[in-house]
């Protein structure tokens, strides 16, 4: 059994009633009645003061990082907060030019470029391009010229292992991402680059990868790369994002304020001038604990090991679980004071065993068919990774702020799905 959701899982502006949750200024069981489940509501405010706290943590030197969660409402979002972009696809690219942020706030990823994603960053100018393997230089010694100029960071692995799930670490030098410090190829791409017309290398990006809790690893990085680049009079280096958060009771993260904190002190006490011009990019740590999964309860299933309790999403939204084992909450939207007595396997509506939720759920013993229930800590790589495995429509996502809701992505509908048949 557990007690009733805390409010550390909840958007900052959330209020737990009797019977329902505001969030935004909107009640929760109001938004469902309008726009159906599942439903992914953000709240404005969390966002913002996410995207706030990053940028004056550190002097603007900050990235949202995309994939965590991208819609034109988004991207608008934090560059009005005075974040920059990160894209790893031309598909990202082409959703923020769209959103109208300028190519001088993108910063250009990805471990295997096409050739038109790398000649469209080129001939946009945008802000950063992140060298990430020889192809990258190859490619760019094409394209770059006095009057095509390509400002860039070069990606290197600096052999940190991060502590944190094997298919989010980064850092260390057996990976697909970026080049080596240990093996020599960060310094020969950073010596190849440094010859040709057009290309200033501003410095180099680690990301030693996601959901981390530990600080430890962060400042290791910054001292591994400090001394590598001791020599190279660069004016930038950048720390990646990967700060982890809190999913489920008893967990809690580090600050956004504090990772910048730490990062800076590691940075002071290397050798690299203080001018120095720290970058990061956070994606979960802004968008993660700003949302909520709204779900309605359907099949209920008794067995006598325990039970099933089945919602009309599951991992086509959410495939965190599946993907990483990872661990959510759950409560019950029209009685979230209430103790959380009924322990149940929270699945989806997918045809596979492993479509689960949270395999151990605990919900008021009162929840049954029909209820609203939400998981909350659902903004990052949900939506971002939702599917339309079973043929699925996607959710709606709202954004509501001061009594409001808008829909920033409408729900997806059959005629969407039936639209790319030839
Ligand atoms: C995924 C990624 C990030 C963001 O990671 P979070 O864990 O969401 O903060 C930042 N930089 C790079 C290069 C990434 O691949």
């Amino acid at each position: 059994m557990a007690g009733p959701l805390s409010a550390a899982l909840l958007p900052d502006t959330a209020v737990l009633l009797d019977d329902d949750v505001v969030v935004g200024g909107v009640s929760l069981r109001a938004l469902a009645r309008e726009y159906g489940t599942p439903l992914f509501v953000y709240d404005e405010a969390t966002l913002r003061a996410r995207a706030h706290e990053a940028a004056a943590a550190f002097d603007d030197g900050v990235a949202f990082a995309s994939k965590s969660f991208l819609c034109g409402a988004m991207a608008r979002l934090v560059v009005e907060e005075g974040l920059c972009v990160d894209v790893a696809t031309g598909g990202e690219l082409d959703l923020v030019l769209r959103a109208g942020v300028s190519p001088q706030r993108v910063i250009v990823h990805g471990n295997n470029k096409s050739d038109e994603e790398v000649a469209r960053a080129v001939q946009l100018g945008v802000h950063r391009f992140i060298v990430d393997s020889f192809y990258d230089v190859e490619r760019l010694a094409a394209l770059a010229s006095s009057e095509r100029p390509v400002n860039c960071l070069v990606r290197v692995t600096p052999g940190v292992e991060a502590h944190t799930h094997e298919f989010v670490r980064t850092g260390q030098a057996d990976s697909k991402f970026g080049l080596s410090v240990a093996n020599g190829d960060a310094r020969r791409a950073i010596d190849e680059l440094r010859t040709l017309a057009g290309i200033r290398v501003h410095g180099v990006h680690a990301h030693i990868g996601s959901q981390i809790f530990g600080l430890e690893g962060f400042a290791e990085t910054i001292a591994i790369l400090a001394d590598f680049t001791r020599d190279d009079d660069f004016d930038e280096l950048c720390v990646g994002g990967g700060l982890g958060v809190a999913y489920v009771e008893g967990e809690s993260a580090p600050s956004i304020t504090e990772w910048a904190r730490e990062v800076r002190a590691a940075l002071g006490a290397s050798a690299l001038p203080a001018a120095t011009r720290l970058l990061a990019e956070p994606g979960r740590a802004i968008v993660a604990q700003a949302a909520l999964t709204l779900y309605t309860v359907g099949a209920v299933k008794k067995v006598p090991q325990r039970t099933y309790l089945a919602v009309d999403g599951g991992m086509s939204d959410n495939p965190r679980p599946v993907l990483y084992g990872s661990g959510y909450e759950a409560f019950d939207v029209a009685r979230p004071r209430a103790p959380r007595l009924q322990g149940v396997r929270l699945v989806g509506k997918h045809c596979e065993s492993g479509d689960v939720i949270i395999d151990e759920a605990w919900l008021s013993d009162a929840t049954t068919t029909g209820d609203l229930i939400a998981t909350p800590v659902t903004g990052a790589y949900g939506y971002s990774m939702a599917s339309n495995y079973n043929r699925a429509a996607r959710p709606a996502v709202v954004f509501v702020r001061d009594g409001d809701a808008r829909v920033v992505l409408r729900r997806e509908t059959f005629d969407d799905l039936a639209r790319l048949e030839p």
